[in-house]
């Protein structure tokens, strides 16, 4: 039996890809629509136009990842991208027609379906896996079962221990909800990532976690107001109706999305409200339905009032390092979409490319499972080695929102070697509890990385080095 951990995009192509090739699996998941791909926006990146081609769309996410991406995975995605999009259409799916351009790519290449392209394929996957009569099982896995170097199993919260597993496919999203203001839900706190660096595998690259500037949280549902809005004519105001971004960047509302995070973080940190005009968007039901629907559940009208807004924490580029196969250092455990670090994304994600990254692992994932074991490389990359700590006697009774709110003061959009020492002085490599060890390592790592990269900026080292042009890998010491 393969296992599947996660029902995200991840996940559930591979669970139909892998069913549709005569494999016996069954998807286990926290939260049957948790994680982001239910609520994920924009769309899929591949290259399908007659003017665009899977090298120039490398080259715009090797330029995105500001030197830290894995070529050789760069191409493998961007090359099987169109294979992926036409397997999921050859299952049924229909993508919207035409193609958008977002921020970052040269050519018009995200493919889409109305304004919620994630939760579209998400329904759509869900209702095929369960057609094809694979179980998907709410349930919480909180361990892996390890023998003689092989995964066996894992251990779930309600039904125990579960040792029937030729393989272990772990699809469980990455940990932005370990911020105080995030994009995405509560199951993503980076449980998939503990529990495989507890069982050996090499971790990488948890420093980089991508801020998206323009969120917003109504009555307690956290919204993301695209980029798009910006696109057609949204301000960004202050409480007092000042355009405050162009004191940041000649581009205003139009700058790069980690110079418009970090403007509107340190005007709150002056003391400001931050908010979005949408009274200049003409006609704004017919172009934008989807946020027209958000305001008005939350008795907001476009048309009057300004919609408060925070930079929030949306994706994080590291995680299980994983070769193209998605093998992680540890024997039958795989590690697929965001809870993976495949190097695709470097030290920064080029728009719409994790969804493609989940397609492309989840639906090739047949094609390699019962192929040799290759395991992973981590060429010149700096590995530490840690040690795990017992939870039992020490004094920390730290809750899961008071850890979000220090990791989003002093792991958040700006980093600097005071706030970070502090963060490694209270959490600590734990055995039990996967929000501090995951916190634990993203804080080591980013004050490890005394540089600034891509989605990591230190305003202590504000600029880029070239001698951190590598990845900073953790692994369990095994003494
Ligand atoms: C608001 C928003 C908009 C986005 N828009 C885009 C976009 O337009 N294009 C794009 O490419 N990317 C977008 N992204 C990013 C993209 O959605 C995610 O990177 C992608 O969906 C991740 O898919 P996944 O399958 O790896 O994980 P997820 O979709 O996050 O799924 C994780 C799954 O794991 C399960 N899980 C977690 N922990 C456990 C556990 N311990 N035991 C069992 N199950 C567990 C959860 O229940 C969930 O089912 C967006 C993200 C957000 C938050």
């Amino acid at each position: 039996m393969i296992y599947i951990i996660g029902s995200g995009i991840a996940g559930l192509s591979a669970a139909v890809s892998l069913k549709m090739a005569g494999y016996k699996v069954t998807v286990i998941t926290k939260k049957v629509d948790g994680g982001s791909t239910p609520i994920a926006k924009g769309g899929v990146a591949v290259a399908v136009s007659v003017d665009d081609s899977p090298e120039l769309h490398a080259e715009d996410t090797i330029k995105v990842g500001d030197g830290l991406c894995d070529i050789r995975t760069v191409r493998y995605v961007t090359q099987e991208g169109k294979h992926a999009v036409e397997t999921l259409q050859s299952w049924g799916f229909e993508f919207d027609k035409g193609l958008r351009l977002e921020g970052g790519h040269s050519r018009r290449r995200v493919m889409y379906k109305t304004d919620e392209t994630g939760g579209e394929i998400f329904r759509f996957l869900l209702t095929k896996a369960r057609s094809l009569g694979i179980p998907v099982v709410e349930d919480m896995v909180t361990d892996l079962i390890v023998k003689e170097g092989e995964v066996r199993g894992f251990v779930t919260k309600t039904r125990g221990i579960i040792e029937d597993a030729d393989k272990v496919v772990l699809a469980t999203g990455g940990y932005s909800y370990l911020f105080e203001f995030t994009s995405t839900q509560p199951t993503n706190i980076g449980e998939g990532i503990a529990m495989a660096f507890k069982a050996g595998a090499v971790v990488g690259d948890m420093e980089f976690v991508q801020f998206h500037p323009t969120v917003t949280k109504l009555d307690g549902e956290t919204f993301l107001m695209t980029e798009t809005l910006r696109g057609e004519g949204a301000k960004v105001v202050n409480e007092k109706g000042e355009r405050f971004l162009f004191n940041y960047h000649p581009k205003g509302e139009l700058a790069p999305r980690d110079i418009l995070s970090r403007a509107i973080y340190i005007e709150m940190l002056k003391g400001h409200q931050v908010f979005m005009d949408l009274r200049g968007i003409e006609d704004f039901q017919r172009k934008f339905p989807v946020v027209a629907s958000y305001l008005a559940r939350h008795g907001r009208d476009p048309k009057k009032d300004l919609i408060p807004i925070s930079p929030a924490a949306h994706f994080v580029d590291g995680g299980i390092r994983v070769n193209i196969r998605g093998e992680s250092s540890v024997k039958n455990l795989y590690a697929i979409g965001e809870v993976s670090d495949s190097g695709l994304h470097g030290a920064n994600r080029l728009a719409s490319n994790s969804l493609l990254e989940g397609l492309v692992f989840g639906i090739n994932l047949p094609q390699y499972v019962d192929l040799q074991w290759e395991g992973i490389t981590t060429g010149d990359g700096i590995m530490k080695t840690l040690k795990l700590v017992e939870d039992e006697g020490i004094d920390n009774t730290l809750t899961l929102n008071e850890i979000r709110k220090l990791n989003w003061e002093n792991l958040g959009i700006i980093r600097n070697h005071e706030k970070l020492s502090k963060l490694t002085s209270v959490y600590y490599p734990s055995k039990s509890r996967p929000e501090i060890l995951i916190s634990y390592l993203t804080a080591l790592a980013a004050d490890i990385r005394t540089e600034s990269r891509g989605n990591h900026y230190r305003e202590d080292y504000p600029f880029k080095d070239p001698r951190w042009e590598k990845r900073i890998y953790f692994r369990v010491s095994n003494s």
